[in-house]
C-alpha cells in the first residue's frame, strides 16, 4: 500500500499517524543528509519499489544519532549494498510460506491461524523475513475475507487469530474493527494476537479511537510489539505502550538479533529492563531467518547461546527472551536457549 500526499482539506480528516507515514523518508540519499552523514562514506543503494523500497518516518528517524554512521536504528533500515551480495544460504522463502499462504490465510501451526493482513508497515526493516513476500497474490480482498472468516468458523481446532502483514495496524480502525468484530462471533476463537512494530515506530497510532475498539473488544488481545534496540523506545512509545496496557491487553515483545545493532550483552539487558518500564515483557529474541538479501545481518549461533547465557545470570527469568529459530515444517519454533 502507498500512503500519498494530502490536500489540505483531506489531511484535517486523516489521523496524524497517516499524516506521518505520508511524510515518511523514502529514499537513503535523504535520510543520510538528514542525520548529517556524508554519503561518499557509506555504502549504500537506492532501491527500486520491486527491491522492498525504503521507508523511514521522520519520528523514527529523529531517534537516531546524528553523524553517527554506526546508529543501531539506521542500520535497521538502511539498504547497504551487502544486501546485492548472493550468498547461497539465503533464499527468498526459508520459512516456505509461499505456498501455505492462501487468501490472506496460513495455518502453520496446530489451533492457530496466522492472517495476512495488508502489506503496509510503519517502516522498512532491511533484514524482514517477509521482504520478498508475494503480497499481491496472497491478500485478501474483502470478499476473500469472508471466505477466510467462514474457513475458521468451520475449523473449530482453531483456538488463536493472529493477525499479521506487513503490519495490521496499518488498517484503518474502522476496517480493523469490522475484522475484529467478524472474529469475535466466532464461537471457538478465544484469542486474538496482534503481531505489530506499530507501536515502537509510530506511536501516534496508539490513539483514542484505537484505544477504545480494543476496550471494547470481547475477546482477550494479545499485542506483540517488535522492538530491537533500547533507543528506539523514547517517552512517546513508553506513553503509548502504557496507553496499550491499560486497555487490559497483554503486552511482549519480540526482537531478532542483529549484528553490529543488538548482539551485545548491555544493549538487550538494557531492552529488557526498558520493555518492563513501558509494561511489556520480552517474549522471543529470534535468530536472523535466512532472506535473500540480509546475510550481512546474521550472528552465529554458539555466540547467540552465549549472550543469553550471560544475561540470565544478571536478570530475572521473566526478563530474558526466549532465544527461538523458526523451522519450515516445524510445530512450534525451536528454543535454542
Ligand atoms: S515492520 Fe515487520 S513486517 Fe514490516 S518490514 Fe519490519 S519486520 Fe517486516
Amino acid at each position: 500500500m502507498q500512503y500519498t500526499h494530502h490536500t489540505k482539506a483531506a489531511i484535517s480528516k486523516t489521523p496524524p499517524w497517516k499524516i506521518a507515514l505520508g511524510d515518511a523518508i523514502r529514499s537513503a540519499s535523504e535520510l543520510l543528509e538528514f542525520l548529517d552523514l556524508d554519503p561518499k562514506k557509506i555504502k549504500y543503494f537506492e532501491p527500486k519499489n520491486s527491491q522492498f523500497p525504503m521507508l523511514v518516518p521522520r519520528s523514527f528517524a529523529a531517534r537516531m544519532n546524528k553523524n553517527d554512521p554506526h546508529d543501531p536504528l539506521l542500520k535497521q533500515v538502511l539498504p547497504y549494498t551487502e544486501e546485492k551480495n548472493k550468498t547461497p544460504d539465503f533464499v527468498p522463502d526459508p520459512l516456505q510460506e509461499f505456498t501455505l499462504t492462501q487468501h490472506g490465510f496460513l495455518k502453520k501451526y496446530p489451533n492457530r491461524a496466522l492472517l495476512i493482513t495488508t502489506a503496509a508497515c510503519p517502516v522498512h526493516c532491511r533484514y524482514c523475513f517477509r521482504r520478498h513476500f508475494p503480497y499481491k497474490a496472497n491478500i485478501a480482498s474483502s470478499g476473500q475475507w469472508d471466505k477466510t472468516i467462514q474457513h475458521i468458523k468451520k475449523n473449530k481446532d482453531i483456538k488463536e487469530i493472529i493477525l499479521s502483514g506487513g503490519d495490521p495496524l496499518s488498517l484503518s480502525t474502522q476496517r480493523l474493527e469490522k475484522l475484529l468484530v467478524s472474529l469475535t462471533h466466532i464461537k471457538s476463537v478465544e484469542v486474538v494476537r496482534v503481531h505489530t512494530r506499530f507501536p515502537i515506530i509510530l506511536p501516534e497510532r496508539i490513539d483514542q479511537e484505537l484505544l477504545d475498539l480494543i476496550v471494547k473488544m470481547n475477546l482477550p488481545i494479545v499485542i506483540v510489539v517488535h522492538c530491537n534496540h533500547p533507543n528506539e523506545i523514547n517517552n512517546e512509545v513508553m506513553k503509548g505502550l502504557q496507553k496499550l496496557r491499560s486497555t487490559g491487553s497483554t503486552l511482549l515483545n519480540q526482537s531478532v538479533l542483529l549484528k553490529g545493532i543488538n548482539d551485545e550483552v548491555a544493549v538487550l539487558k538494557k531492552l529488557s529492563e526498558r520493555l518492563f518500564e513501558c509494561g511489556v515483557l520480552p517474549y522471543y529474541l529470534h535468530l536472523l531467518d535466512p532472506v535473500t538479501g540480509t546475510q550481512h545481518y546474521k550472528v552465529d549461533d554458539n555466540f547467540a547461546k552465549e549472550l543469553i547465557t550471560t544475561i540470565k545470570k544478571s536478570l530475572p527469568g521473566y526478563l530474558v527472551p526466549k532465544l527461538v529459530r523458526e523451522v519450515p515444517g516445524e510445530l512450534s519454533k525451536i528454543t535454542i536457549a
